[in-house]
């Protein structure tokens, strides 16, 4: 029975069929009940007008009874007739025909009516036994009105027949009332039978009534408890829990309902989760870029959110150089490598070019971007993400992956998000260094100016780093620019600082002190070194000069060793010193100040127009 409450296809009906099909099987119990009623009226129906049939026959059995004494009385009286009983004969002959009609009228009835074969052969006996005795009373009676001795001597032939057909008569009324019992019985057993079909109609009815409400209420009772299994799971957390019922009723559709709330619930939740990990990822970003207080730091801090966003996509991050002609890769995926995009120029880009992010599912595809056709590793997805700084291009983020698997949605958002603050760091980065290299440097000749000499002389002292400072002040220089005009002043400022430059090493620094005054600091050099190097640079000079056909002009240098003084102050007054000699004894020449005397603190001082002395003030604010 189990198995078959558990069958299959019962459970996917809609719940309006399941309960049409169960009034279909009650209406089909019921019309057999019907039908079985009907088929059993007719039976009893039969039974009742047999015994119907067999009681008239019997009261017609008994009346042909009394007839027949009626008959033989009519010929008793027929016989008395004329005599002292003073019987007429026209009474007689009365009498004997309205008997005479009776008993034919009876015998007649008896005769016609459709009894069974075993009833009918007593019945036809009787009759023809009936028929001879009424033909004998008859003749009888005639004959005894007539002359009564010759019907006396015929009374014992006539008492004969009397008694035969008294005879078959008894005989028919004793078959009449066997055949009627027989009958009854047969109707009574057929009312049993009729009463047994349908009990047993009803009873079936009652089953199927059952089983199918038991059917109907078990599958919506199984369906709902699974529902409410489900509903419970995912109110519990269990958002991957869905309702396998799949009815097309309305529990099915409540199924749906709460498999589409999971969905929803799950979408909202995932929503909600990446954008705390958007949030987290975006904030992590934003500190470590703080962080970045160089551009080479801010991309190593790009690589590594690279690697964050995802652990298996290749990306580079490609900058344009200061002309902003070339891009050159900046940053690379840390583990993934560099997709190696082909694009030269940040407005090759197309990302660059349309200024926001763009994905292109499959490299191969007719609309994706050119530069991302005929790599070796074939077919990609690609992501492009334009890094700006204040609406200007600095370059582009670029990420690859296989085309079946390209960056979801939220690694995409965390690109644009790597875009945008990377982009805000490099630009900031950028100018803040552009800044400070102005603040650093002297606009003409492109030297560090004096503020930028004074603090590295302070940080090598600090460090206890050996150095010569070289004073340098450019001889007769007002009149050059008397003679050559002002202009001409500046160039021959730009090709003395040239000269130098390319007679200095990567670790001197080199400075404009002031108008056409220079302070040099050659790192690791003594008295002597410094010395030759002035030689050099003249030599260098007046060949530089005479090569481009510039106005001449030589300069004079103070060279003074780093230690020879006790403070920087007088270091660099000592090379000034020196320098004021190298002007007394004719210019175009370098002196080398002479090792301090012990107590030498009013040593005369420099006359130049820029004062030499350290400024202390600024040594204490200059941020090298
Ligand atoms: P000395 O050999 O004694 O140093 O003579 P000098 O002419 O060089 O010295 P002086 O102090 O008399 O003149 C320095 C001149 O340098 C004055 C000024 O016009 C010129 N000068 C200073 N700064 C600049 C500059 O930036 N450009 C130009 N063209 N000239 C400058
Ligand atoms: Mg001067
Ligand atoms: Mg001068």
């Amino acid at each position: 029975m189990s198995r078959f409450l558990a069958w299959p296809r019962f459970a996917p009906l809609p719940l309006t069929v399941k309960l049409t099909a169960v009034n279909v099987l009650l209406v089909l119990a019921l019309a057999a009940v019907v039908l079985v009623a009907w088929r059993m009226l007719p039976a009893e129906a039969d039974a009742a007008a047999d015994v119907i049939l067999l009681t008239n026959a019997q009261r017609s059995n008994q009346s042909a009874d009394t007839l027949h004494d009626a008959l033989r009385a009519d010929v008793l009286s027929a016989l008395l007739a004329g005599d002292a009983a003073g019987i007429a004969a026209d009474t007689v002959r009365q009498s004997l025909r309205t008997h005479a009609g009776e008993f034919r009228a009876e015998i007649n009835r008896l005769n016609k009516m459709p009894l069974k074969a075993e009833a009918r052969q007593y019945v036809v006996e009787a009759y023809i036994s009936a028929l001879h005795f009424l033909a004998l009373t008859e003749r009888q009676v005639e004959v005894a009105l007539a002359d009564r001795k010759v019907a006396l001597a015929e009374m014992p032939a006539y008492e004969m027949a009397f008694e035969e057909a008294k005879t078959a008569v008894t005989r028919q009324g004793d078959e009449l009332a066997r055949a009627s019992e027989e009958v009854q019985a047969a109707s009574r057993a057929a009312a049993e039978v009729a009463q047994r079909w349908l009990a047993l109609a009803a009873a079936v009815t009652v089953l199927v009534g059952w089983a199918c409400v038991a059917l109907v209420a078990r599958s919506i009772r199984r369906s709902l408890a699974a529902l409410s299994e489900v509903a419970v799971a995912i109110a519990e957390g269990d958002l991957d829990r869905r309702s396998d019922v799949r009815a097309k009723d309305e529990v099915g559709q409540l199924a749906g309902s709460i498999n589409q709330m999971a969905d929803r619930l799950h979408e909202m939740i995932e929503r909600t989760r990446r954008d705390a990990d958007e949030g987290t990822f975006g904030r992590q970003l934003i500190e470590a870029l703080e962080m970045a207080d160089s551009e080479p730091r801010a991309h190593a801090v790009v690589a590594r959110a690279m690697h964050e966003i995802s652990g298996t996509h290749a990306m580079e991050l490609l900058l344009a150089d200061a002309s902003n002609a070339q891009l050159e890769r900046a940053a690379e995926h840390p583990e993934a490598g560099a997709p190696g995009c082909m694009v030269d120029a940040a407005f090759a880009c197309v990302a660059v070019r349309r200024g926001h992010a763009l994905q292109f599912p499959d490299s191969g595809a007719l609309n994706a971007c050119p530069s991302l056709r005929g790599r070796p590793e074939g077919a990609r997805s690609a992501a492009c993400v334009p890094v700006t700084f204040m609406g200007r291009a600095l370059g582009v983020l670029h990420a690859t992956g296989a085309v079946d698997a390209p960056l979801g949605a939220q690694q995409l958002a965390q690109l644009n998000t790597l875009g945008v603050q990377a982009g805000s760091r490099i630009g900031t980065v950028r100018a803040f260094e552009r800044t400070q290299l102005q603040a650093a440097t002297d606009s003409l000749t492109g030297l560090a100016n004096r503020r930028t000499a004074e603090a590295r002389m302070r940080r090598w002292e600090q460090e206890g780093r050996a150095f010569a400072l070289v004073m340098c002040d450019l001889d007769h220089f007002k009149r050059l620019n008397d003679t050559h005009g002002h202009p001409a002043g500046d160039d021959a400022l730009r090709s003395f600082a040239e000269v130098a430059r390319g007679c200095a090493r990567g670790t001197d620094l080199l400075a404009r002190w002031g108008g056409e005054e220079f302070a040099f600091l050659l790192a690791g050099a003594d008295g002597e070194e410094a010395m030759a190097w002035t030689t050099r640079l003249r030599e260098q000079l007046a060949q530089t000069l005479r090569a481009r056909s510039k106005p001449l002009f030589t300069a004079s240098f103070g060279v003074a060793e780093a230690g020879s003084a006790p403070t920087l102050e007088l270091l660099v007054r000592r090379a000034d010193d020196a320098l004021y000699r190298a002007k007394a004894e004719g210019r175009d020449r370098a002196v080398l100040a002479p090792p301090m005397p012990a107590a030498d603190p009013d040593a005369p001082r420099a006359t130049s127009e820029h004062s030499a002395v350290l400024d202390l003030q600024m040594l204490a604010t200059a941020d090298e």
